[in-house]
């Protein structure tokens, strides 16, 4: 690894753990690629694409129902624009700090990259925390906050859209009052509602993606999911499609969970219950503790901050998927997850498996894909509704579909050829870094230094 590089970072900015968390990683993967091409040094590319083109950082005012005033901190971290316009969700979360959107951002940069979409890579958000808010206060605050990101982005420029704690009804707010501001109708966010320049499968895009990497990790061992016991983490809209997708392919889904607790139904899901979660988190905005009033066969347990595991991961299964925040399996949880049969992690949260527990999958050759490949099918389909609102047009369900099957296809052939030019079959980490990098690194090297 360039440890001069890493080393000037962490020099910099030593308390920003996930972002050198992020860049370690990728910065690893990419040292054989440095030694073979000297001209990527030369042109200081690690230094640079490690470095936020622009960050935005901005306080945003808004007033409760009864009329009490709160201050949060708002954030736009535009990473790199080498190969499109920023673009990136927006979290939402009382933990979001600039670390954080910091290595969402640089990851996102390599996951537009696997897309093969023309996409560059921002991310941002709030330390809000639109949970026991009603509707009337998070308009509120979504407003204030476009007030000041709107003059930052543009459709040509950065398009956001959701993540943690952005869903639909926090896009519709944020792109209602972009509109009033700015007096056009353009398609700045993407995760829009169907009826006003959404695409269909976007909701369903990032889970069904996770479900169709982890299907392709297994059809290079000849097998599928059907049969498979699945273990989810979240209750959110990235577990809520994974859930569905596993299920139409005859996966049994076991887990789900939030930042109370989890669920285990060893029963598995069927569509009635996950019908039944869906109220309960997109419409009741409940806790997922809720789920066993209706059907009391299921196991909740709380969450224990005393322990040094989580024990959801701690069940008999053959495959994960992390689907709600950064570094939820650890060491620990990682060496669990393998002593009960688990050979398939297909990551749709960001980073959600600490470094430890990544060298222990890679070392263990099972099927592990990260998430900046495995969850690329969310922000793929973005790129998707982008098209769809320049070229005003709508594609059916199934024409997207389609899309996002062949894409989530070619990032899997992508990983594993650029993981076997340089000597390391089978190394999803490896392969997304390389094959992304080589990718961004070039369009750096054409555009000069700027
Ligand atoms: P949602 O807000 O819809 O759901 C998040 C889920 O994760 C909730 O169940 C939430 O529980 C749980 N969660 C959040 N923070 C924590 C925490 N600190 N500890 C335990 N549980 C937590 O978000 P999404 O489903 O959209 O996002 C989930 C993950 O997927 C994130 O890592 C996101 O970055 C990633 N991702 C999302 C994409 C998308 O298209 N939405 C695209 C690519 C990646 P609770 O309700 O208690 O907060």
């Amino acid at each position: 690894m360039s440890r001069r590089a890493y080393e000037k970072i962490v020099t910099r900015d030593p308390n920003e753990k996930e972002f050198l968390q992020a860049v370690h990683e990728v910065f690893e993967s990419v040292a054989p690629v440095m030694e073979r091409n000297p001209e990527y040094r030369k042109a200081a590319i690690l230094e640079r694409i490690a470095e936020p083109e622009r960050i935005i950082t901005f306080r945003v005012p808004w007033m409760d129902d009864k009329g009490d005033i709160h201050v949060n901190r708002g954030f736009r971290v535009q990473m790199n624009s080498a190969i499109g316009p920023y673009k990136g969700g927006l979290r939402f979360h009382p933990s979001v700090t600039l670390s954080i959107l910091k290595f969402l951002a640089f990851e996102q940069v390599f996951k537009n990259a696997l897309t093969t979409l023309p996409m560059g890579g921002g991310k941002g958000g709030s330390d809000f925390d639109p949970k026991g808010k009603s509707d009337g206060e998070v308009m509120r605050f979504c407003q204030s906050f476009m007030l000041e990101l709107q003059r930052h982005i543009d459709h040509n420029t950065d398009v956001p859209a959701g993540d943690i704690g952005v869903g639909s009804r926090e896009i519709g707010y944020l792109f209602g009052i972009y509109k009033r501001i700015r007096n056009e109708f353009s398609g700045v966010l993407t995760g829009k509602s169907i009826n006003w320049g959404g695409s269909l499968i976007r909701p369903e895009a990032t889970g069904y993606g996770a479900v169709y990497f982890a299907a392709e990790m297994l059809a290079s061992r000849n097998q599928t999911l059907e049969g498979k016991r699945c273990l989810i983490s979240g209750s959110g809209n990235v577990a809520q499609y994974t859930a569905e997708k596993l299920m139409e392919l005859g996966a049994a889904v076991l887990t789900f969970s939030d930042s109370s607790g989890y669920i285990y139904d060893e029963a598995g899901m069927t569509r009635d219950k996950l019908k039944h979660v869906m109220m309960l988190k997109n419409v009741k905005r409940a806790r997922i503790s809720e789920y066993i009033e209706k059907y009391p066969e299921a196991v909740y347990t709380p969450i224990d901050p005393t322990l040094d595991h989580n024990p959801m991961w701690n069940h008999k299964a053959e495959c994960a998927f992390p689907s709600a925040t950064q570094n939820e399996i650890n060491l620990k949880d990682a060496e669990n997850l393998l002593n009960n049969g688990v050979y398939v992690v297909s990551e749709g949260a960001n980073m959600p498996t600490t470094p430890e527990g990544v060298y222990l999958f890679i070392d263990k050759k099972i099927l592990y894909g990260p998430g900046k490949a495995a969850n690329a099918g969310g922000v793929a389909v973005s790129g998707l509704e982008m098209s769809q609102n320049s070229m005003r047009i709508k594609w059916s369900r199934d024409e997207v579909n389609s899309k996002l099957k062949q894409i989530m296809k070619r990032i899997h052939r992508s990983c594993v050829e650029a993981a076997e030019e340089y000597g390391t079959r089978g190394n999803y980490v490896n392969g997304a870094n390389i094959a992304a990098f080589v990718k961004v690194a070039d369009a750096m090297l054409d555009q000069g230094l700027v």
